[in-house]
């Protein structure tokens, strides 16, 4: 039976009896590969308390069971995030230590973790997922012990939540309407600091889409390149790398989205750059009676950032390209003032990263599998 959640729609994935097969299986295995060795079983919290209760039932050799949370916070990566341990107290010196995951979707924190352990000298370290997505996985180290490998599709239940409700669902659901928004439309939001290729991206969306490409910038650069009041306005902002006022994007997006007709729906390119432009957006979107499908941002480290603007600054008569200083701006804007809006779409369930260094076709690849799932 399909479930809702606050505003979203779940329909059943995995059943109870599915999980509990599987979860014996992947059991015996790792009673049979375990045997007369020192096993302690780490729980990643909060999501994996229901999978390690029933997959240490189905261990049958002696062990013991600890866990530890990650928390991150706000630094000065290109992620911004950092990753941290809490919580391992517990002596893991020549300890045969397996990690219980509930879902190992992109792999970043599974990496910092396995980091982690490595200064505490174990003798093995190896991982065991209830969940996994191939698609999303961006790192080469080995999962051990899989039980499912699914679809790149938010999923809640049995330990997994959405907006912290759902962990105590007995099976596990998968969001329900494709994000189709009510219209039929796609309305993505390409995320990422300058430089991170979304300008590239957006490009080739709208030939693979047929979408209208909404870039808050290059509307301020029209306006700039037409000596309008609005352009007038934003120039200093530009120039500095600052954000132009909240009020003043509102209002122009506001006016390009109700000027355009019959589109397949929109790409915003630049635009929401800060929570309060997201929440008008969202209220913007509803009046015409859509909603954005998925946030969908490119991460990329600062080097290349920096080496990918300065590069463009050779040919895009940008004068916001051109200077160090003004580079460096455009990053800690994005970093302090930005990078919040990823949080707001995170937590609707509607975020999903993608590795914004490769190949162009590569990139583009990884981000049609993720339109193609809405
Ligand atoms: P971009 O081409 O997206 O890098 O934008 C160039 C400049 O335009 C930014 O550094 C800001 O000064 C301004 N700008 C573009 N989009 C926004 C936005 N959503 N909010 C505030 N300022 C913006």
């Amino acid at each position: 039976m399909n479930i809702q959640i606050k505003d979203k729609f779940f329909r059943p994935f995995l059943k109870e009896q599915q999980l509990k097969d599987r979860i014996a299986q992947v059991g015996a295995d790792i009673t049979e590969k375990y045997k007369g060795k020192d096993l302690v079983l780490l729980g990643v919290l909060n999501g994996s308390f229901i999978f390690l209760a029933d997959l240490c039932r189905s261990i049958h050799i002696p062990l013991t069971c600890t866990f530890v949370k990650i928390s991150s916070y706000e630094g000065t990566q290109s992620t911004g995030k950092i990753k941290n341990l809490i919580g391992i107290g517990e002596n893991l010196n020549g300890k045969d230590v397996l990690i219980v995951e509930d879902i190992i979707d992109t792999g970043n924190s599974m990496k910092h973790m396995l980091e982690q352990l490595s200064d505490l000298n174990p003798a093995s370290v190896s991982i065991v997922t209830l969940l996994y997505k191939p698609e999303a996985f961006r790192f080469n180290y080995a999962i051990d012990y899989v039980c499912f490998e699914i679809p790149n599709k938010f999923v809640v239940g049995y330990g997994l939540d959405y907006d912290s409700l759902g962990r105590n669902l007995t099976e596990i659901y998968q969001l329900d309407t494709p994000q189709l928004t009510k219209s039929g439309m796609y309305n993505i939001v390409l995320f990422g600091p300058p430089g991170a290729g979304k300008g590239t991206q957006s490009e080739k969306l709208i030939q693979q889409y047929g979408l209208t490409h909404l870039s808050t910038g290059d509307l301020f650069r029209k306006h700039l390149g037409e000596g309008t009041e609005l352009g007038l306005l934003a120039k200093k902002y530009m120039n500095e790398g600052h954000l132009v006022p909240d009020e003043v994007v509102i209002k122009m997006v506001e006016e390009k989205i109700s000027e355009t007709k019959d589109s397949k729906g929109f790409i915003f390119d630049g635009f929401p750059r800060t929570t309060a432009q997201a929440e008008a957006l969202d209220q913007m979107l509803a009046k015409h009676g859509l909603e954005i499908s998925g946030m969908i941002a490119l991460d990329v480290p600062q080097d290349i950032l920096r080496e990918r603007i300065k590069e463009r600054g050779k040919t895009s008569n940008r004068v916001d390209d051109q200077d160090d200083e003004k580079i460096t701006t455009r990053i800690q804007v994005y970093l302090n003032e930005t990078l919040p809006v990823a949080a707001y779409y995170e937590k609707q369930g509607k975020f999903q990263n993608i590795n914004g260094v490769g190949a162009i076709d590569e990139i583009f690849g990884q981000i049609t599998s993720v339109i193609d799932s809405y």
